[in-house]
C-alpha cells in the first residue's frame, strides 16, 4: 500500500481587529466566535485552533467575558489553542523598530500568563516584511517565522532560511496562496478528496515530498462546525491522505527537523511576485503617519529616557498604557489607514492619547530639572546620548535682556544668541462706562488670573475725555503675592467718584524678548544658562546669514531660483532645481496609486514669491510661496483630470542653522483638490541608481525596480522611516514617508496622496481587489497640510556615521526647562548617559526595576566598539525581551560593548555592584 500523504490542517481565523468596520463592531463578532470556539473545543478533543498570532484577540474577548479566562487558559496550557507571540498583527514598515519590539514583549508576556506563547513569528498578512525581522525574532528566542506577502519569486519552496543583515536567521515557512489557502477544503463533505487533489496540485512544487501545511481559515470567521469528525471520517474512508488537525505550533514542531531548507534569503521581503504588497498605503493619509511618528518619538526618545535618568518614581502604568495605544495602532489595517472613517478617527485618538501621556511625563521631568535652576535662568535639555550644541528659545522680560545679550554658561563662558524680537501684546482694549469697569473685570478674572496671565499691578492716567486704566499682566507673578480684591476695590472707588466719565481698560502683557541661544549640553543631560550682563557680546563661530534669496552658513548655501526651486550647495555637491512640486491625478485607492489614463502633471507655478524670514546669525530662513492651478478632481469617467482648477498656494520655509550641514524644509498648503498626488522632487547626481532607506533597525539598499507578477503594478515607491538617500543627498524625516528614485534621476517624496475609497474593484494598477468598495472621503486630506523634513547634500548615497549624526540632530531638538528655584543658585549642568560609537543609535532607554535598560543598534555595515558612560555600577547582556543572557559584572560607570554590523543589543545597567 502506498504511504499516505500527510496534510497538516491548521484551523484558524485571521482577525483584523479594526478595518472596514471599527474595533467595537468587529469585537461584537469576536465574542460570538470565541464563545462558539470554546464550546466546540471542550466538547471535541480533536479540535485545535490557532488564534491568529496576536493576544489582542484574547484580551478583547476576556474584557467582555472575564468568566471564561480559565476555560481559555486550560486550552492554551493543553497546547490545543495557540496564542501569541504578538500583541497585534502589525504593519512592519510603518512603525519604528522599537514599536515592533514592544509589540512582541507585550504579546509574549500575555501569552505566557495564559500558559504558553506560540513560539513562531507568525506574520500572515503584513504588506511585506522588514530586513531585521529575523534578528528581532532570534533575539526574543524565536527560531521560526511564517509569512505570506512579499516573498520573492526566487523562493519557490515552502520553507527557506531567512537572514537579517547581521546574519541572524530563522526557518521561514512560506504560505503559498495565503493564510487561507485551504479555506475551502471541507466545504463539500463528499468532495474533500477532490479538493485535496487540487490543493496538493497547487502546492506540490512548493512542498515536493515534504508533508503539507494547509491553512484552514479566513477573515473574521470560524471554520465549519463539526469539522473534526468530518476529517476523522474522511481519513477512515480513503487511504491516500492522512489529514491531521493541528495548531501551527504542532505543525512547525512536527516538521522542523525533517529537512533543512535549501533556499536562503537575506533582507526585506517586498516582492509582488505572488501576492499584493499594497505599497500605496505608505503615502495614504500622511497625517496618520505623522501622528505615529510623534507618539513613538515622544515615548522612545523623550519621556522614557528623560524620566529614567532625571525623573522621580517610574510611571510604569502610564507608559504601559501609552505603549498599548501605539502598539494597538500598529495593526496593519490601522496604521496603513486603509480603513473606514470611524477606524481612522479612533486610530488618531489613540495616537493623541499616547502622545499626551509622553508629553506630560516629559514636561514633568522638565519641571523637576527646573527645580535645580534659579528663577530667571533656564536649562537646555539634550535628548541625545552624545554631547551636542543646539538651539533653545528663551522668553525673557525685556528689562532683563538687553539687545544682543549673550547667555552665560555654568563655566562662565558666554554663548551666542539671536534676538527673535520683542513680544509686546495688548490682550484687551475696551471702553466702558464707570459703573461697568469693575463688574467687567470680575467676570473675566479668576483670583489673580486674567487671560491666562497673572495680574501684577495697575496704572491710571487721566486724559481730557477718558481715564485710561492699564492692568499689567505677565506669565510670572511679580510681585509674588498681590491682593486682587484691594486692587479692584480701589478701582471701584475711583470709578464711583466720576460716575459719568468714560473709562478705557487696557490689559497689557509684560513685554518679553524671545532669545535664541546656542548651548552645549552633555549627553542626555542639561546645562543651565542665564542672560549675561549688559555690554557683553559674543559672535557665533560659524554664523548663518540671509541676503536676498540666499542663505549660507559656511557648510551649505541655498539660492532660490525664479521658479521657486532651490540650488543647494554643500558636502561637495550642487543640487539644482530642488523642491520642484509635481501634482498629478490619482485614480487609485487607499492601497494603490494609479494615474488616470490621461494624466496632467502640474509643476509650473502661476506665481512665485520669496520673503525674508529670520536673519541669523544662529537661524536664518526664507519663505518661498508658489501658487498652482490644481485640477479640482477627476472627470466623471475617471479617464483624466478635470479642467476646473483650484488655485492653491504652497508655502515652503527654508531654514539654515549655524553649524548644521543640512537645510530644514517645511511645505504647507491648504488642500482643496481631490484624487491627486503631490510629490517633492530633488535632483540627484547622475550616478544615483540605488537608494538607502533607514527604518526598523536597518538601512536598506533598494534599486529602481520592484519585482511584480501577481497583477499589481510593481511601483518602486518605498517607505523610509528615518531617512532616505541616494547619490547627491539624504532626506532626513520626522516620520514615515514614501519615496521613489524616479528618472532624472530624482528623488521624489510623496507629500500627499488624496483618495476617497478604501478599495476600488476596477483598479488600473491592481487586478485583485484589496478590500471592500467603501467611501472614506476624509482620505482626500482636505484642509491644512504641513510636512517637514531636511535635506543633507552628500555625494555618496550610502549613509555614513555623519548622516546618522545629522538624523539624530534633526529628529531630537533640545528641550527647555524654566528655572523655578530661589535666586542665587549657581548655574549647573548634569550628564545623563553617554554612548560613544560611530553609527550606534539609541532605540530605547528605560528603567526596569532598579536598573536601566538600554537598547542600541549598530546601523552601519562594520563592527564598532561602543562605550557607555553613566550612573551605573554593573552591566549585563540581555535578550530583546530583557531576559538575562549572562551574569552582571562590575564596571563603575563605564562599559564597553562591541556591536557587530547591524547588531541590536540590549543591556541591563545595574545601580549596585554585583553580589559576588
Ligand atoms: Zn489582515
Amino acid at each position: 500500500m502506498p504511504s499516505r500523504t500527510v496534510v497538516h490542517l491548521v484551523p484558524h481565523t485571521h482577525w483584523d481587529r479594526e478595518w472596514y468596520l471599527p474595533f467595537q463592531s468587529f469585537r461584537l463578532r469576536l465574542i460570538g466566535l470565541i464563545d462558539g470556539l470554546l464550546d466546540e473545543m471542550e466538547s471535541d478533543p480533536g479540535v485545535r485552533f490557532t488564534l491568529d498570532g496576536q493576544t489582542a484577540t484574547v484580551d478583547d474577548y476576556l474584557e467582555i467575558r472575564p468568566e471564561h479566562a480559565d476555560r481559555l487558559a486550560r486550552l492554551v496550557a493543553d497546547g490545543r489553542l495557540a496564542v501569541g507571540p504578538w500583541r497585534i498583527l502589525m504593519d512592519e514598515f510603518l512603525v519604528s523598530g522599537e514599536t515592533l519590539v514592544r509589540n512582541l514583549e507585550m504579546g509574549m508576556r500575555r501569552a505566557g500568563e495564559l500558559g504558553r506563547a506560540m513560539p513562531i513569528g507568525y506574520l500572515p498578512d503584513m504588506f511585506g516584511h522588514v530586513a531585521q525581522m529575523p534578528q528581532i525574532l532570534r533575539r526574543a528566542g524565536i527560531g521560526d517565522a511564517v509569512v505570506w506577502r512579499g516573498v520573492p519569486k526566487a523562493i519557490d519552496r515552502h520553507a527557506f532560511r531567512w537572514l537579517a543583515p547581521d546574519g541572524s536567521s530563522v526557518r521561514c515557512e512560506y504560505l503559498l496562496g495565503g493564510y487561507g489557502n485551504a479555506r475551502d477544503l471541507l466545504s463539500l463533505p463528499d468532495r474533500i478528496e477532490h479538493k485535496l487533489d487540487r490543493f496538493l496540485n497547487d502546492q506540490r512544487a512548493a512542498f515536493g515530498e515534504d508533508e503539507v501545511l494547509a491553512m484552514y481559515g479566513e477573515d473574521h470567521s470560524l471554520p465549519l462546525p463539526g469539522y473534526a469528525p468530518l476529517v476523522a471520517s474522511f481519513n477512515q474512508r480513503q487511504d491516500r491522505y492522512d489529514v491531521r488537525i493541528e495548531t501551527l505550533t504542532e505543525y512547525i514542531e512536527a516538521t522542523r527537523g525533517h529537512a533543512a531548507p535549501t533556499l536562503a534569503w537575506t533582507g526585506e521581503l517586498r516582492s509582488s511576485a505572488r501576492a499584493n504588497v499594497l505599497m500605496g498605503v505608505v503615502s495614504h493619509r500622511v497625517d496618520v503617519k505623522q501622528a505615529a511618528g510623534r507618539a513613538e518619538h515622544m515615548l522612545e526618545r523623550m519621556a522614557e529616557p528623560l524620566v529614567a535618568l532625571h525623573g522621580g518614581a517610574w510611571p510604569e502604568r502610564l507608559l504601559e498604557l501609552a505603549w498599548r495605544r501605539v502598539v494597538d495602532n500598529s495593526a496593519h489595517d490601522s496604521i496603513c489607514a486603509c480603513s473606514s472613517e470611524a477606524t481612522v478617527a479612533q486610530v488618531m485618538t489613540r495616537f493623541a492619547e499616547a502622545e499626551q501621556i509622553g508629553r506630560g511625563l516629559t514636561e514633568g521631568v522638565l519641571r523637576a530639572i527646573g527645580r535645580h535652576v534659579s528663577g530667571g535662568a533656564f536649562a537646555a535639555v539634550n535628548p541625545s546620548p552624545t554631547a551636542r550644541t543646539d538651539l533653545v528659545e528663551l522668553d525673557l522680560p525685556l528689562d532683563r535682556s538687553p539687545v544682543g545679550s549673550p547667555v552665560v554658561l555654568p563655566d562662565g563662558v558666554l554663548a551666542p544668541t539671536q534676538d527673535l524680537g520683542v513680544v509686546d501684546r495688548t490682550l484687551d482694549d475696551v471702553v466702558l462706562a464707570a459703573g461697568e469697569l469693575v463688574p467687567y473685570l470680575r467676570r473675566r478674572m479668576h483670583a489673580r488670573e486674567l487671560y491666562a496671565h497673572q495680574v501684577n499691578g495697575h496704572r491710571l492716567s487721566r486724559g481730557a475725555t477718558e481715564t485710561v486704566v492699564t492692568l499689567d499682566v505677565d506669565i510670572e507673578p511679580d510681585p509674588p503675592s498681590l491682593d486682587v480684591d484691594a486692587l479692584l476695590d480701589a478701582l471701584e472707588a475711583q470709578a464711583a467718584r466720576t460716575p459719568s466719565a468714560t473709562w478705557r481698560l487696557l490689559v497689557v502683557a509684560r513685554p518679553r524678548r524671545r532669545l535664541l541661544a546656542c548651548v552645549p549640553v552633555p549627553a542626555l543631560g542639561w546645562t543651565a544658562v542665564r542672560p549675561a550682563e549688559p555690554g557683553r557680546v559674543v559672535a557665533p563661530t560659524d554664523p548663518v546669514s540671509a541676503h536676498g534669496r540666499t542663505l549660507t552658513n559656511g557648510l551649505v548655501a541655498v539660492l532660490v531660483a525664479d521658479d521657486g526651486t532651490l540650488t543647494i550647495e554643500g558636502g561637495g555637491v550642487t543640487l539644482t532645481g530642488a523642491g520642484r512640486l509635481v501634482d498629478g491625478g490619482d485614480v487609485g485607492d487607499s492601497y494603490n496609486y494609479a494615474p488616470p489614463a490621461t494624466d496632467l502633471l502640474v509643476e509650473h507655478p502661476l506665481r512665485v514669491g520669496v520673503q525674508a524670514g529670520e536673519p541669523g546669525p544662529l537661524r536664518a530662513s526664507l519663505v518661498v510661496t508658489r501658487a498652482y492651478a490644481w485640477p479640482v478632481g477627476l472627470v466623471p469617467d475617471l479617464s483624466g483630470r478635470s479642467t476646473e482648477t483650484v488655485e492653491t498656494e504652497t508655502r515652503m520655509t527654508v531654514e539654515l542653522r549655524a553649524g548644521e550641514p543640512f537645510v530644514r524644509l517645511a511645505v504647507e498648503f491648504d488642500n482643496e483638490a481631490i484624487d491627486h498626488r503631490l510629490r517633492f522632487h530633488v535632483p540627484m547626481r547622475r550616478s544615483a541608481d540605488r537608494t538607502f532607506a533607514e527604518g526598523q533597525f536597518a538601512i536598506v539598499e533598494r534599486g529602481t525596480v520592484m519585482e511584480g507578477g501577481h497583477g499589481e503594478r510593481p511601483l518602486p515607491t518605498f517607505p523610509a522611516h528615518g531617512l532616505v538617500s541616494a547619490d547627491g543627498a539624504a532626506l532626513l524625516l520626522e516620520h514615515v514617508l514614501e519615496y521613489e528614485l524616479a528618472d532624472g534621476p530624482e528623488l521624489a517624496l510623496t507629500l500627499l496622496r488624496a483618495t476617497g475609497l478604501i478599495s476600488r474593484d476596477r483598479h488600473p494598477y491592481r487586478d485583485e481587489p484589496a478590500g471592500p468598495v467603501i467611501a472614506a472621503p476624509t482620505g482626500q486630506g482636505r484642509g491644512d497640510r504641513r510636512i517637514a523634513f531636511a535635506l543633507l547634500p552628500a555625494p555618496e548615497g550610502r549613509p555614513t556615521e555623519a548622516t546618522l549624526a545629522a538624523l539624530e540632530r534633526y529628529r531630537n531638538p533640545f528641550l527647555l526647562a524654566v528655572g523655578e528655584a530661589d535666586a542665587g543658585l549657581a548655574l549647573g549642568s548634569a550628564e545623563g548617559l553617554a554612548v560613544e560609537g560611530d553609527g550606534v543609535v539609541l532605540s530605547s532607554l528605560r528603567r526596569r526595576g532598579a536598573s536601566l535598560e538600554v537598547r542600541l543598534v549598530n546601523e552601519l555595515d562594520c563592527e564598532v566598539a561602543a562605550t557607555i558612560h553613566g550612573p551605573f555600577q554593573t552591566v549585563r547582556a540581555g535578550d530583546l525581551l530583557g531576559r538575562p543572557l549572562a551574569d552582571a559584572h562590575p564596571v563603575a560607570g563605564r562599559a564597553e560593548v562591541v556591536l557587530g554590523p547591524w547588531e541590536i543589543t540590549t543591556l541591563c545597567l545595574g545601580s549596585r555592584p554585583a553580589a559576588d
